[in-house]
């Protein structure tokens, strides 16, 4: 067959596979991407002073992954001064320090503060066993922890409290783009202890100039190696050689390849490779992804408003579970007029804006942000609505993705699978991590230069 051939072809520019091109950039290496742009669920657009969020913006700190990239790049992490765990309860904004001052701060009845203290402390223990999960090699308890955790729901571990106390733990809940009932106790410790690790969170940087600046760098550098508007339609293992189709202006050809690096969702992995051991297959077509709608928000105000030592807040009762403030870790020096907010709603309450006009999602947001905060009222410019259908993948309870796993343990394989479903929650420094893996174990199977 007269087929284009490479060492190494990477599938998808979000992170993931930006990761692996990142670590095999000296190879033989080619990357389709679908779109006309490298970045995937990172994105964002410049304006003016400030840019407009819509998808991923906390980004890891040094040593990691991502940063691996971002200083290779000469790109700049600028940290975050802003409260991480403000909220939006019963008509007022609290930007509590400390989140375990909650139940003695918030407007609450005796019951209702005695629940959130215990519901807080159910889940601060499933964090410390998630956290106890995460090591390396983990020992037998924390393997125990690790399969109790995996097989139940996040609501049978924090129960039914009181619905002012549940309606906190609901909206907060809603960043893992699922309902409490739907999400596993593992998906909650990841997502909480997340939000809760503070200063010691694997992510507490914005990137500057957004976070679609990654992608932008990624082109200006390794654009030579990048095939855009490229889709993949099939892969499938023929004779010791990998066969890549895809469809490009509108041609379909075939590219071989010694290793092909998956750095898809698994919905599309699923769909587009061929040939794999079934129960591989299952767990592709099993990882379950939950939606967000989210709209970056330019604001024309001139002087101070009562977010701006906020960088994130949780809404109750609102159409929006989160706000992020963007410009919090602007705000330094002179202060620069106007500011950039994001939004989104996760889960059910994303899934009901889905099919929304962009008109009716914009008008609920900007009513509710509003009523949050009237200051905003005559100050919102801009307002991009972006739809996640496939936001943020996260584990049900009961799943296991043991088989992929021990897939990625072999040798023998010429397909590598990476992506942030890799983890309990996804993140972008997980969905890195699990590319420079696939990368290695590709680069190894080529031989020749690390
Ligand atoms: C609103 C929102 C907020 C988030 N906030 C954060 C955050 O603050 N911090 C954080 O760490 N994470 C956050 N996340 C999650 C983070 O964005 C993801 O975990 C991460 O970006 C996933 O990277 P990926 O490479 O696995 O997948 P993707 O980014 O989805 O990349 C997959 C790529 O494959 C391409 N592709 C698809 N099909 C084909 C095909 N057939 N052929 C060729 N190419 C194809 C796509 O176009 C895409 O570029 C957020 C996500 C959302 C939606």
């Amino acid at each position: 067959m007269n087929a284009e051939n490479h060492d190494v072809v990477i599938v998808g520019g979000g992170v993931a596979g930006l990761s692996a091109l990142w670590q095999l950039r000296h190879r033989d290496v080619v990357l389709l991407e679908a779109d006309e742009r490298l970045g995937g669920r990172l994105m964002s657009l410049p304006r003016g002073d400030y840019w407009m969020n819509l998808g991923a913006h906390l980004f890891p700190g040094a040593g990691s992954h991502v940063e691996r990239m971002t200083s290779g790049l000469g790109l700049e992490t600028i940290g975050i001064p802003g409260a991480k765990f403000a909220l939006a309860f019963a008509g007022k904004v609290y930007a509590n320090k400390r989140v375990e001052t909650y139940p003695f701060t918030l407007p609450l009845s005796l019951s209702e503060r005695v629940a959130l203290a215990g519901v807080g402390l159910r889940a601060v223990g499933a964090v410390k066993a998630w956290q106890d999960t995460q090591r390396e090699q983990p020992g037998w308890p924390a393997r125990r922890f690790g399969g109790y955790l995996a097989n139940r729901s996040f609501r049978d571990l924090i129960g039914r409290p009181p619905a002012r106390v549940d309606g906190i733990f609901r909206a907060a809940g809603h960043r893992a783009a699922s309902e409490l009932e739907d999400q596993s106790a593992a998906t909650g410790g990841a997502l909480f202890g997340g939000v809760w690790a503070g200063r010691k969170s694997l992510l507490s940087y914005n990137l500057d100039g957004g976070s679609s600046r990654l992608g932008e760098a990624m082109a200006a550098e390794l654009g030579h190696l990048v095939r855009y508007g490229a889709t993949v339609t099939r892969v499938r293992e023929e004779d010791g050689r990998v066969l890549v189709t895809l469809r490009e202006n509108g041609e379909e050809r075939t590219l071989r390849a010694r290793q092909v690096i998956m750095a898809t969702p698994a919905y599309i992995s699923h769909r587009v490779v061929e040939g794999l051991p079934g129960d591989v297959a299952g767990v592709l077509a099993d990882v379950r992804y939950g939606p967000f709608v989210s709209a970056g928000v330019i604001t024309t105000e001139r002087g101070p408003m009562p977010y701006d030592r906020i960088y994130a807040l949780t809404a109750t009762d609102q159409s929006f579970d989160m706000m992020f403030n963007h410009a919090n870790p602007l705000r330094t020096g002179v202060r620069r007029p106007g500011g950039s907010l994001m939004v989104y709603a996760g889960g059910d309450g994303a899934r009901r804006m889905l099919d929304l006009e962009d008109s009716g999602v914009e008008s609920r947001y900007a009513d509710d942000l509003a009523s949050v905060f009237p200051q905003l009222r005559g100050n919102l410019g801009e307002i991009r609505i972006q739809r996640w259908e496939h936001g943020i993948p996260y584990r049900r309870p009961g799943f296991s993705f043991e088989p992929m796993l021990r897939y990625s343990r072999r040798t023998d394989v010429g397909v590598h699978f990476c992506g942030d479903y890799f983890a309990d929650l996804g993140n972008m420094e997980l969905a890195a991590a699990s590319g420079f893996r696939a990368a290695v174990r590709a680069g190894a199977a080529v031989g020749g230069r690390p």
